[in-house]
């Protein structure tokens, strides 16, 4: 088990390594210049809230989204830019052990960035109309109405055991949407799927607001769901 300590000790050791440009490719005379950006590891940021914190309220308190997205969100980038730097000196050192565990860490902290990242984009204050063009035809043809997505999502995300998400996934291989109900940030995903809408609900989410009645802030979650967003996401998935 890798603490966050373990973490910070390690990329406190090899930040001076990362700004000293060592880990920067040079570009070969001989190659052409490379078309991958050249951001260096453990440099994520925490994309500001879309929306003033009380905004969702009362679907969802100023008092939960402050701590759910300065505290928990925060606190994945900080894991995620931790785990990269821990990366780097691990390679250096060709640690094989230190790197298996930072896998983990890598799968665990980078899915819980970019699943919040997509849950606070997914919402908007007061929802948005319901799903209309290729995506409305698309929910038609996967779960036979709008509602029978309703039906499928709430469901999944109710029974998720312990931490988890609930998703409505695009997969470009098989072309069909998806539910899913995600373990923790990342397990029980389907490989190559890409997050349309996802909707958190580790307790963090809702437990100051409805204790145990997960359903209930579900319910509420329907109601602020962006579907402009959610049909941006579908067209550029596909
Ligand atoms: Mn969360």
């Amino acid at each position: 088990m890798i603490t966050r300590r373990d973490f910070l000790g390690s990329a406190a050791a090899v930040g001076g390594l990362a700004a000293s440009g060592i880990w920067t490719a040079a570009a070969s005379a001989e190659e052409p210049p490379s078309k991958v950006p050249s951001a260096e590891p453990g440099t994520h940021t925490l994309p500001p809230l879309p929306y003033a914190y009380d905004a969702l309220a009362p679907a969802i308190s100023e008092s939960i989204l402050k701590l759910h997205h300065d505290k928990h969100h925060a606190g994945y980038v900080k894991g995620l830019n931790a785990a990269e730097l821990a990366m780097v000196d691990a390679r250096a050192k060709k640690d094989d052990a230190a790197i298996a565990n930072l896998e983990r860490a890598l799968a665990f902290h980078g899915s819980g960035h970019i699943n919040h990242s997509i849950y606070w984009e997914n919402m908007k204050p007061g929802g948005a109309r319901e799903p209309g063009g290729a995506l409305a035809d698309q929910i038609k043809a996967d779960f036979g109405s709008v509602e029978g997505l309703k039906t499928q999502l709430l469901a999944a995300s109710a029974t998720v055991e312990g931490n988890g998400w609930g998703a409505l996934v695009w997969s470009p291989m098989l072309k069909r949407l998806y539910t899913l109900a995600i373990l923790n940030h990342q397990n029980s995903f389907m490989v190559g799927a890409v997050t349309l809408l996802i909707t958190d609900v580790w307790e963090h989410a809702y437990y100051l607001d409805y204790q145990n009645r997960r359903g209930d802030y579900l319910t509420s979650w329907w109601g602020l769901v962006n579907w402009d967003d959610v049909a941006a996401r579908f067209a550029a998935a596909r």
